[in-house]
């Protein structure tokens, strides 16, 4: 099973991609998750891209896709994968695209986490007052200002994606407002692997 999760930040796509890894036994492949262990690591591609994240901003097409085109190639992708929060582009759209045809793999669906935008900036409060309250460092883009940066690029970036895998017949749309079982289970239920 090869998966995209699309939707803007804080719609949930960690979070179903941690029940969805469980279910399907194939790892979550997050660029978020991959550039801040790059940044805590300071390699040179954490010391490009860590500026930019705490800014809201998207870090470089390039970047991004040679960081998943080395990850897809692991031996734990051989069955399939999630990517969580990559692509965000029509670029890298096209770049999964060639990365797959070259390995003569096809995603399976994308899934996109409908939301309301004014609920997120909620929902970005509480992730952080949750990872406070758990004694976890809290993401220095979750706060209101870096959030509101992070969903204008979403809008002018990522959501043309919609359209593009819309047109591919990819596309399956579930109500991410939803209770996170119920959105698990509408996931299951438009994949078809519902029990
Ligand atoms: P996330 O954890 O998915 O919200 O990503 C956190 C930040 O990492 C984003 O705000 C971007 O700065 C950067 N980032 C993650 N994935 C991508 C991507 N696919 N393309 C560009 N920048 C990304």
């Amino acid at each position: 099973m090869r998966l995209i999760l699309l939707g803007p930040p804080g719609a949930g796509k960690g979070t179903q991609a941690q029940i969805l890894i469980e279910k399907f036994r194939i790892p979550q492949l997050s660029t978020g998750d991959m550039l801040r262990a790059a940044v805590k690591a300071e390699t040179e591609v954490g010391k490009k891209a860590k500026a930019v994240m705490d800014a809201g901003e998207l870090v470089s097409d390039a970047i991004v896709n040679a960081i998943v085109a080395e990850r897809i190639d692991q031996a734990d992708c051989a069955n399939g994968f999630i990517l969580d929060g990559y692509p965000r582009t029509l670029a890298q759209a096209d770049a999964v695209e060639a990365m797959l045809a070259e390995r003569r793999l096809k995603l399976d669906a994308v899934i996109e986490l409908v939301v309301d935008d004014k609920a997120l900036v909620g929902r970005i409060a509480r992730r952080a007052e949750q990872a406070l309250a758990a004694g976890q460092p809290v993401r220095k883009d979750d706060n209101p200002e870096v959030f509101e940066e992070r969903l204008r690029e979403y809008y002018k970036k990522t959501a043309p994606l919609i359209g593009y895998y819309h047109a591919k017949g990819l596309l399956k749309g579930v109500d991410g407002m939803a209770s996170i079982n119920e959105v698990t289970q509408q996931i299951e239920k438009v994949l078809g692997t519902a029990a």
